[in-house]
């Protein structure tokens, strides 16, 4: 039996959308990576409303992917990013299950 593959972590993911398309991307630049990134944030919507759950594996799989092209075009580490922001609980009130009033974004 093969090596079953490791686990894909946040960091490893990032770095192999890099290795896949990082010089695409930078050719392509932020804006037009973004607007990738909003397609496919519409395709989900419409996986969510009305698709399979095959489909929807593959429009998450999408947004995540050119979610981690843009950070890498512009060079953020998205691990960094959630450690720092949610690592330690929510942003809002610091706790690990949300105590945050309804009314606020968290
Ligand atoms: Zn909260």
């Amino acid at each position: 039996m093969p090596d079953p593959s490791p686990p894909i972590t946040i960091a490893n993911f990032q770095r192999l959308i890099r290795e896949m398309y990082l010089e695409k991307d930078l050719a392509r630049g932020v804006d037009g990576t973004f607007m990738w990134l909003m397609e496919e944030v519409g395709e989900l919507a419409g996986a969510l409303r009305s698709g399979t759950h095959e489909e929807r594996l593959g429009e998450f799989a999408d947004v995540l992917a050119w979610l981690a092209t843009i950070a890498n075009v512009v060079g953020i580490d998205l691990t960094e990013a959630v450690t720092r922001k949610y690592g330690t609980g929510c942003p809002g009130c610091g706790q690990l299950v949300c105590v945050c009033a309804d009314a606020e974004k968290p």
